[in-house]
């Protein structure tokens, strides 16, 4: 295995760049090359693409989104799409790829080896934390954090103004941001779409605590749970509180990576080098109770990943 290359895929996410940087100077060091493909997919069909080396890499650990850019591609998905793909594989000479994205493009990445035998190794790199076989993906620290400041925010102002605010964040199907971003913002109610929800509660502990003498309440809604605004609505339809709705959008995706996700992002990026020049097939790096470990591709996206639920008991309880 002497020339790797490496694309980011799906959305973009912080700490990917880490990733990238990890990858590039761990081959360098091993001895190896990498070929950096941009726009993901995309660009493997188009023959985006080009060696990189150890300063195309340098200063970009603290920055957001990616350097190599990412992109959707429905070629991809197509035979002929991959086809043209694996036509680049031969002009370049890659002898092996790692994907950086989502579960998406980890069944790219899978259907790919099936067809050409191409070494492949997948870094999970999406904020919505959704990928099975790892406790984390590159990203979500960071948006979870960004969601606890923007719930910080908002505690202010509707401390101020006595209101209720309901906080749509992301996720795709899963709770996970909401779920762990509202523990830690202390979220009077939680909705994910892991678990079902009754509105009309959610209505009675609100006026529960206005009773009491709370001042302000925060809402935090999974965007695959209900739309924020209905969710809104229907609260001040029920109970004629002033409620005030924050869709937070694509700023999740955004902003310097924490120290979390750096670290996740250069452990794993280390890794999947590693299990390349190993001679592993087709594998992804994942983080389980504070190791690193390893597990077939195709079991990390084809297995739905579980939500703890026990956390949501908790946030329910300490929000009381
Ligand atoms: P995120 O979770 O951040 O959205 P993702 O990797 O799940 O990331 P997707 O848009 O689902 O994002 O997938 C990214 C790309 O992977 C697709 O645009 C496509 O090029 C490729 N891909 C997805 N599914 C397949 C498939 N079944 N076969 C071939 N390629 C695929």
């Amino acid at each position: 295995m002497q020339r790797i290359a490496l694309l980011t895929s799906g959305g973009d996410s912080p700490g990917m760049n880490a990733a990238i940087r990890a990858v590039v100077r761990k081959s360098i060091y091993h001895g190896r090359e990498v070929i950096g493909i941009r726009r993901g997919f995309a660009g493997f069909i188009e023959a985006d693409m080009g060696p990189m080396n150890l300063s195309s890499v340098a200063d970009i650990i603290h920055r957001g989104g990616t350097v190599l850019r990412t992109a959707r591609s429905e070629e991809f998905k197509t035979a002929e799409g991959r086809e043209q793909a694996w036509e680049n594989v031969g002009r370049f000479g890659i002898q092996g790829l790692i994907v950086v994205g989502g579960d998406g493009s980890f069944a790219g990445a899978d259907i790919f080896h099936s067809e050409y035998n191409l070494p492949v190794v997948g870094i999970p790199g999406t904020i919505d934390n959704d990928i099975a076989g790892t406790d984390f993906s590159i990203g979500f620290d960071t948006a979870v954090n960004t969601v606890v400041e923007a719930i910080n925010k908002i505690r202010d102002t509707a401390t101020s103004h006595e209101r209720t605010f309901i906080v749509e964040v992301m996720g795709r199907n899963s709770g996970s941001i909401a779920l762990s971003s509202g523990l830690a913002g202390g979220a009077e109610s939680i909705l994910i779409p892991e678990r079902e929800y009754d509105l009309d509660q959610v209505c009675k502990k609100l006026n529960r605590g206005y009773k009491r003498g709370k001042l302000h309440s925060v809402i935090i809604v999974a965007e695959g749970a209900a739309s924020g605004i209905d969710v809104g609505k229907e609260i001040k339809r029920e109970t004629g509180l002033d409620t005030k709705v924050t869709i937070l959008g694509h700023l999740q995706r955004g902003g310097n990576p924490t120290a979390f996700d750096r670290n996740l992002a250069s452990i794993m990026g280390a890794k999947a080098v590693d299990l390349l020049i190993q001679g592993e097939q087709k594998k992804m790096v994942g983080m389980v109770a504070g190791d690193i470990i390893t597990m077939d591709l195709d079991e990390a996206f084809k297995e739905v990943k579980p939500l703890d639920l026990e956390l949501h008991k908790l946030a329910a309880i300490l929000s009381i």
